[in-house]
């Protein structure tokens, strides 16, 4: 575990001093998904070999360490993503034997910077849940107590970073996906700004929304990560061309004198009171750090969720309407027309909620309703971004918590959609106003699960973001814990 336990700058000072090589990096991790992924699930498709293929390729001198922070560090990627010549299932069966031609702008960019892909990690169906439990391959579990859901949509992502199957990971947050689940998992997750990551080779879900971000073991690695992937690409037009600062040289600064405001609706009766505690506590600490702290109201945050959920699956019906069985992956046979075969692909590869989103999609676009629901979603979207811009003129970052209760058992909300939509109201707002998120681990409840602080900022500042993370992370214990999970 030693190894497998470190953070991304950690064993890159071990490889880049030649402590360690990647071969010997690398067989760790690989040994240790063996044996711990089984009771996990962390992993739709690991990448063993092309990945020795490229540790050897180190240690054999054609590629260099000092090249990269990330360069021989084992990592994982969200199976939404693509990959060029591997298995991209975005936990569908409908794209069960997907095997993409080209890679994602982010796998580029971790490929060039000398990442090395030990695997795809599991995740909801199309990025469609807070549990992981809507994967086709079967739910992954949170590995501080195997009972419990990692989170999701990004489940396997922090899950295996949590559990030491790679040093960090890539995850996808369209509400929530990369903060929810580093929080429920223990780990570092932050969601950039929407448009700082290409989502080029990104599988989309809803693409007003979708934002790929790192899953890492401190916030260190965060900006080691972002700072790898962020930045224009002409692929995805709604990149944003504007340039991309130092990321960890911001991290060293004092909080002292910043204005953190507390949201006031977001510290409501229905949080679990080891969660609010956690989180109250956390706030105090920024304050004994030097920060000020002056009570803020965003007063939309109430219709985050309903907008959201006409928002969401409205992008995400038009988006999955390209599996039709033609061109791509599950084509389901025997049928006597293609009306036929558009019907049965589509019911046999897609999974319960993922048809309920089309559905609700489909209805909310549906002519007679646009104007009730659609229009008025976007409206209320507007409101909720202008309350954020308006709560930044009084101060320069917003602490909340993640998620209203830690990770749930596995099955607890499963039969239940809308208690499913109901836990994401924490995270479905800075998703709509495209401002960037970060989850730090800020405590524990009395049976030993993590819980997260929620840091959001302005448009474009992931750095202040950072850095007030790093700061609160350098003065507290928690982000050393790992789950016993040998
Ligand atoms: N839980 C939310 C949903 O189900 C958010 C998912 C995500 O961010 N991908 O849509």
């Amino acid at each position: 575990m030693e190894i497998c336990s470190l953070p991304i700058h950690r064993v890159h000072d071990l490889l880049a001093s030649g402590q360690l090589s990647a071969v010997e990096v690398l067989s760790a991790y690989l040994q240790r998904i063996e044996t711990v992924d089984l009771r996990l699930n962390a992993y739709i498709s690991t990448l063993s070999d092309r990945a020795m293929e490229e540790a050897q390729l180190f240690d054999s001198g054609k590629r260099d360490f000092t090249s990269s922070p990330i360069a021989g560090v084992p990592l994982g990627i969200k199976d939404v993503i693509c990959v060029n010549g591997t298995r991209t299932t975005c936990g569908s069966r409908i794209l069960e034997n997907f095997i993409p031609p080209y890679d994602a702008h982010v796998t580029e960019r971790l490929k060039e910077a000398g990442g090395i892909l030990v695997g795809k990690t599991n995740m909801d169906e199309f990025a469609m849940g807070s549990s992981t439990e809507n994967s086709a391959f079967g739910p992954s579990r949170n590995p501080w107590d195997t009972d419990r859901v990692p989170g999701g949509s990004s489940g396997g992502s922090a899950a295996a970073v949590a559990a030491g199957l790679c040093a960090g990971a890539l995850g996808t947050d369209t509400g929530g996906s990369i903060r929810q689940p580093a929080s429920f998992c223990g780990v570092v997750g932050l969601k950039p700004t929407y448009g700082r990551v290409s989502r080029f080779g990104l599988v989309a879900f809803a693409s007003s929304l979708d934002q790929i971000g790192p899953i890492t073991r401190d916030v260190e690695d965060a900006a080691i990560m972002l700072q790898v992937t962020a930045g224009y690409d002409r692929r995805d037009s709604t990149s944003v061309n504007l340039p991309v600062p130092d990321y960890r040289a911001a991290l060293g600064e004092p909080i002292q004198g910043l204005r953190l405001g507390i949201p006031k609706e977001y510290f409501i009766e229905g949080t679990a009171p080891e969660v609010d505690t956690a989180v109250r506590k956390a706030i105090e600490t920024c304050r004994e750090l030097g920060a000020e702290l002056v009570e803020v109201s965003l007063p939309h945050t109430e219709y985050g969720i309903a907008a959201y959920y006409i928002i969401a699956p409205a992008e995400a019906s038009s988006n999955l309407a390209r599996y039709d069985g033609v061109k791509y992956g599950l084509r389901a046979g025997g049928s006597k027309d293609l009306i036929e075969m558009y019907r049965r692909t589509r019911s046999q590869g897609f999974g319960a909620e993922v048809k309920r989103r089309i559905m609700l999609g489909t209805y909310v676009l549906s002519a007679g309703y646009y104007d009730a629901y659609y229009r008025k979603a976007s409206q209320v979207r507007t409101l909720i971004r202008q309350d954020f811009l308006d709560a930044f003129q009084k101060c320069d970052a917003l602490l909340a918590p993640v998620s209203p209760v830690a990770a749930f058992k596995i099955g607890e909300k499963s039969d239940d959609p809308l208690q499913m939509y109901l836990s994401d109201v924490f995270t479905l707002p800075a998703s709509l106003a495209g401002v960037p998120g970060i989850s730090v681990p800020c405590g524990f409840t009395p049976d030993n699960l993590p819980v997260g602080l929620q840091i959001l900022g302005p448009h474009f500042q992931e750095d202040l973001v950072l850095r007030i993370a790093h700061q609160f992370e350098q003065a507290t214990p928690f982000h050393l814990q790992c789950p016993k999970i040998d």
